[in-house]
């Protein structure tokens, strides 16, 4: 698909979402099916005969009695918002080409900073959970970046504290085009950190290109092979076809996140990386984001609390 075709497909229009998640019991219907597409079962058990509480909107287990709502469990837990609010800012941030910030957010669905914020961080948690069980494989460029510090040049391999390492992973297809991406923090370029990360982003058998840092050698531990392309590290080696894509995609997604966002917290990177690679990797198939990604949602455990209360001077 071409860019225009990408730009032009049919997409999903705000009076879509209205129209079928306008109301409550329109969402929770819907979140119902993408909970249990086979009927409901009892998280605890297993059991699936149950009855519905309905003044406490809770499903009781009739075989173990335990309780359980429809969000319980799920990236939505405890949440006091309408179910159509959070369909909204899932639309928006499914749909926003490069990002949208908490602020943004906030003034289109009229809650407060830190409420947005924090359903920002739920909704980017369900993208990077997406991702992370999903492997690249075929022909994959792979390069060593550093959030918040230059990349080339320098003592590279030797990030200070406020210098975060990530891996960028490009697949690309026959015709040398990219399919999909992902970025991930690590804890360093080691090779015990770079097999950790192969092995569990990366399918055995994929060819793996790299430049000549050692570390990248590792990739052979997750059964897959390694070209490795001595750059030099001078100007010119970005501009090695090897690397072309993989470079875009971290120059576009450096440009993104800085345009969108003020500051942000190293300790939050991994979820906003996260954010740039589930759009970039689903740019063909916007016209069912936001089912697909209520999909996951209710797949995905309750983020822990410590995670979330950074909210002050965190875009
Ligand atoms: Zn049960």
């Amino acid at each position: 698909m071409s860019k225009n075709q990408v730009q032009f497909q049919k997409g999903y229009s705000l009076l879509d979402v209205f129209k079928n998640y306008g109301t409550e019991d329109q969402c929770a219907e819907a979140l119902f099916k993408w909970r249990w597409p086979d009927g409901f079962r009892c998280p605890w058990c297993g059991s699936g005969s149950h009855s519905v509480l309905k003044t406490r909107k809770l499903y009781q287990c009739s075989d173990c009695h335990h309780q359980t709502s429809l969000i319980s469990g799920t990236i939505f837990e405890q949440t006091k918002l309408p179910l159509t609010i959070w369909f909204l800012a899932i639309h928006l941030l499914t749909q926003a080409k490069t990002g949208l910030s908490a602020l943004s957010l906030k003034r289109q669905i009229g809650v407060s900073y830190n409420t947005a914020w924090s359903m920002k961080q739920k909704i980017m948690q369900v993208m990077k959970e997406r991702d992370d069980r999903e492997p690249l494989s075929g022909t994959i460029q792979l390069d060593d970046v550093y959030w918040g510090g230059e990349r080339r040049g320098g003592k590279r391999g030797r990030g200070s504290a406020n210098k975060v390492p990530f891996v960028a992973a490009v697949s690309l297809n026959e015709k040398g085009h990219p399919i999909a991406m992902n970025m991930n923090v690590v804890k360093g370029f080691r090779l015990t950190e770079i097999a950790r990360w192969a092995r569990q982003h990366l399918s055995p058998g994929s060819r793996v290109i790299s430049d000549g840092l050692p570390c990248f050698s590792a990739v052979l531990q997750a059964g897959c092979h390694h070209y490795s392309i001595v750059t030099g590290g001078g100007p010119q080696s970005v501009t090695k076809e090897e690397f072309t894509w993989v470079n875009t995609i971290i120059g576009n997604v450096k440009k993104a996140i800085n345009g969108t966002y003020h500051a942000i917290n190293p300790k939050h990177l991994p979820r906003y990386l996260a954010e740039f690679c589930y759009r970039y990797n689903r740019r063909f198939q916007l016209e069912d984001m936001l089912p697909r990604l209520a999909y996951v949602a209710v797949r995905t455990p309750p983020m822990p609390g410590r995670l979330l209360k950074l909210a002050e001077a965190n875009g």
